[in-house]
């Protein structure tokens, strides 16, 4: 995507990130930060969290917030605490980017264990929409709020072997699609990104033999993560983009 937002896009801003540690949440929690936003990032691994606010306050940017929780075991309480401390912070939130996710082995669906089918689930579908569920009232009181989920190109057509995580990302661009209609009268647009393959660890334990030179790194898809968390995609809801446009799926050779 072409996107060359003013440095100042996301002045004001109150943006949570999630899986914010590492791979692309890390770099999104950056970029936003760099582009005026107070960022607020939650993930599993509180040590990745701290080295991703030191970087920010050693550039003198806005100060983070950080909120470790393991969304693997996480219930609605757990998700209505996340809601209650980020209340205490801040007065609203402007845009909420779900990112973690997780992936299992690649297997056929008849070999997928049931423990692995149940994890996947929970992280990227039900730990979502919990997390979504305590979150919407501080999206609400934001006149301009951008809710964004992250999908993948097995969440729109099904491949071989990629079972329960693609299965979960049909469930991301149903979420997606159910909120997006439920709040076309309001401040909030919602909206999912398909980060296409990117230079992280997971696309590594996917794709181990692929080269990976000629893969597109978290930094060079940030102009969508922008537009969307930025005034001129306010009008937009609904929408699956993607962020590599005409990338075709499969390992980069
Ligand atoms: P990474 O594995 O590099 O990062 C995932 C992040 O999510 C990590 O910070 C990780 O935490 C966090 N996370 C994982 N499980 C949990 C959990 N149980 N609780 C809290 N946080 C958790 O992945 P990517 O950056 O590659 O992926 C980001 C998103 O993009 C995912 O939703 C993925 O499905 C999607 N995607 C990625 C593609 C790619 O090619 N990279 C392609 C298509 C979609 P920790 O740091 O502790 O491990």
């Amino acid at each position: 995507m072409h996107y060359h937002p003013k440095s100042d896009l996301l002045n004001n801003r109150i943006i949570l990130i999630t899986g914010a540690g590492d791979g692309i949440g890390r770099e999104a929690a950056l970029t936003y930060s760099r582009f005026g936003a107070q960022v607020i990032l939650l993930g599993r691994t509180e040590s990745k969290l701290a080295s991703v606010q030191q970087e920010i306050a050693a550039k003198n940017l806005r100060p983070a917030f950080i909120y470790s929780l393991d969304l693997l075991t996480a219930s609605q309480q757990d998700c209505q605490r996340v809601a209650d401390q980020i209340a205490q912070w801040v007065p609203h939130l402007d845009g909420v980017l779900h990112n973690a996710g997780l992936l299992t082995d690649i297997t056929p669906m008849a070999q997928i264990k049931l423990q692995d089918w149940m994890n996947v689930m929970q992280v990227n579908v039900n730990a979502t929409f919990m997390l979504t569920q305590a979150l919407l009232p501080l999206m609400l009181k934001s006149a301009s709020s951008s809710l964004v989920f992250t999908t993948s190109s097995v969440g729109r057509e099904g491949r071989s072997g990629w079972g329960a995580y693609a299965v979960s990302k049909f469930a991301t661009e149903g979420m997606m699609q159910v909120l997006a209609e439920e709040h076309k009268h309001t401040g909030l647009r919602v909206n999912c990104i398909n980060p296409g393959g990117t230079r992280t660890s997971m696309r590594a334990s996917a794709f181990p033999d692929e080269n990976k030179d000629k893969l597109k790194t978290p930094a060079d898809i940030m102009p969508l993560y922008l537009y969307l968390m930025g005034d001129d995609s306010r009008r937009k809801t609904g929408i699956s983009f993607d962020a590599q446009p005409g990338r075709k799926a499969g390992p980069a050779e």
